[in-house]
């Protein structure tokens, strides 16, 4: 049996004709660039954040971008964060001029560890980018309390981590503003991309809804340099739709998560460990096994979907490697890049899939 690590025809079958639908509507005024759907998709994923605002951008890297940029962020300053994440987190902080400082995670849930910031933080640090990896919070109250002594904004690049939580607060709404992603893959993914930033705070939400559209206002008058980081309206109108579905798919996926674990215990396959104080939506259900790389092969001849996020640290990335880090920096990160693999975990699985991918990894295990 064939079991992909994502599956989005299924899901996408049953909610096919709503979709059409509010595509067509778009289609049909010919609004093609922001508009009501933008704005309605704003107001809903702002209330499923518990956030004040949210500004609809063109990606979930451009939402960090636009962070850092209406945070003015810039060359000669500093910003934390992990490096086991998505290139984006890393990316957006070398584009706006930043350097990007690196602390390790915490093995046990892959993201920043705390303990590890304050050491890090120099005269010309301005904020701290924490990851809320694979649909895990980080441990934010540590990070805040931080971020409080030295006067540090916090982007949390929530991009896999939409509505999941940490002591009851969802992703996005704790630190300085939150980004999100709606790539396909996402927990909430569009028909391409899309993103978007949710904040509490009122005067950065001006900023970055300015920033979105170059800067501009008024029309042709430009207070900053901007971009073009505006979200499409096709996007919005299929995300509509998909979003009053987000909570029982993420349901379905901690469902599938707690069946791996249960059949993956007394093995020696290291199951992802969830805190007591998150509920995590699993964007992924990373595990940590012995010969990876083997089961890897293994799996894929067998037709498993898998894969590995990440196999590279973001610190021993060659185009990173004027910032002079070296093998051995991060050690928890360059284990974590040897031993992970994230095996399907997406809401449609049914019980024999699950079977069939348990069976193959024990198997392999002998
Ligand atoms: C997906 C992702 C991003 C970037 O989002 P895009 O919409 O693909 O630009 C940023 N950070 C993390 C952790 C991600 O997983």
């Amino acid at each position: 049996m064939k079991v992909p690590l994502l599956d989005l025809i299924s899901q996408y079958a049953t909610i096919k004709e709503e979709v059409l639908a509010q595509v067509n509507e778009v289609l049909d005024t010919q609004r093609c660039i922001g508009g009501p759907k933008v704005e309605e998709l704003e107001e809903a994923v702002a209330k499923a954040s518990g956030c004040k605002y949210a500004v609809g951008v063109s990606s979930g890297t451009d939402a960090l971008l636009n962070s850092l940029m209406s945070l003015e962020i810039k060359s000669g300053d500093e910003v934390i964060t992990t490096p086991f994440t998505f290139f984006a987190t890393v990316g957006s902080i070398w584009r706006v001029g930043a350097k990007p400082v690196f602390v390790d995670i915490d093995p046990k849930t892959f993201n920043l560890n705390p303990e590890l910031i304050e050491p890090a933080i120099t005269k010309k640090t301005k904020a701290i980018m924490p990851v809320h990896l694979f649909g895990q919070m980080a441990d934010m109250d540590p990070i805040m309390a931080v971020a409080g002594r030295n006067s540090l904004a916090v982007i949390e690049d929530a991009a896999q981590s939409i509505t999941s939580t940490y002591k009851d607060k969802k992703a996005g709404s704790i630190g300085t503003c939150g980004c999100f992603s709606f790539f396909p893959s996402k927990n909430l993914g569009g028909i391409g991309d899309g993103g978007m930033v949710v904040t509490n705070d009122e005067s950065l939400y001006h900023r970055l809804f300015i920033m979105r559209n170059h800067g501009m206002e008024p029309k042709y008058y430009h207070t900053y340099v901007g971009g073009n980081f505006r979200l499409d309206p096709i996007q919005a109108a299929t995300l509509l739709v998909k979003l009053p579905h987000l909570k029982a798919w993420s349901k379905a996926r901690r469902k599938n998560a707690a069946y791996y674990n249960k059949k993956f215990k007394n093995t020696p396959v290291q199951t992802p460990f969830v805190r007591e104080d998150c509920e995590s939506i699993y964007n992924q259900y990373v595990i940590r096994v012995p010969r990876r790389d083997e089961m890897v092969e293994y799996l894929r001849s067998r037709e498993i979907g898998c894969e590995i996020y990440y196999p590279v640290p973001m610190h021993l990335q060659e185009c990173f490697s004027s910032l002079r880090y070296k093998e051995g920096d991060f050690p928890e990160s360059e284990k974590a890049t040897k031993e992970v693999l994230a095996l399907p975990v997406y809401p449609e699985l049914t019980d024999e899939m699950k079977d069939t991918v348990v069976q193959a990894v024990l198997e392999f295990l002998g």
